[in-house]
């Protein structure tokens, strides 16, 4: 196999998938996953696994690239473009926060220092964010994961896909 995601177009794809990469894996049965959001230009998006911040979104680039840099122009500013296109899916799912609508705050944040294959995540900061001056990171286990319950998570998820896809 080619392509890290089975089923997308794989024109101009050209990067194994990685059996020892935890992400590739994921994409191999994201379509399964009851956190599924979509499948966008250069990524597939899943709710993330922790929702200590309501909303959390990650993004996985379709294809094992360590390096954003590795890639041509053309598709880093199309991932982007999926990243802003979260975003905004986050930000009318929750129309009661911040002044403008959502969230007070999004954070965009590309590490890669425990997974190395790029991904994206997408934090909603919210109005009873208990740090909302610090990045999450330094947050317990327990607070990354937060308090929704398995219904209303995949409700989340159904919410944010049909506003990604619709
Ligand atoms: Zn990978």
């Amino acid at each position: 196999m080619l392509n890290a995601f089975a089923g997308t177009d794989a024109e101009h794809r050209a990067t194994p998938v990685i059996m020892s990469c935890p992400l590739c894996q994921t994409l191999t049965s994201a379509k399964a996953n009851p956190h599924y959001l979509a499948e966008l230009g250069e990524s597939v998006v899943l709710l993330g696994e922790n929702q200590g911040c309501p909303g959390w979104c990650v993004l996985i680039a379709k294809d094992h690239v360590e390096h954003l840099a590795e890639w041509p122009r053309d598709r880093q500013a199309r991932l982007f473009d999926d990243v802003a296109r979260v975003a905004a899916a986050v930000r009318a799912a929750f129309p009661g926060g911040g002044a403008g609508g959502g969230p007070v705050r999004i954070n965009y944040e590309c590490l890669g220092n425990q997974v190395a294959h790029v991904h994206w995540h997408v934090i909603p900061r919210h109005a009873d964010d208990p740090t909302p001056r610090q990045a999450v990171w330094g947050w317990t286990p327990e607070q990354l994961r937060g308090g929704m319950t398995a219904t209303a998570r995949v409700a989340l998820a159904v919410r944010l896909a049909g506003r990604l896809t619709g």
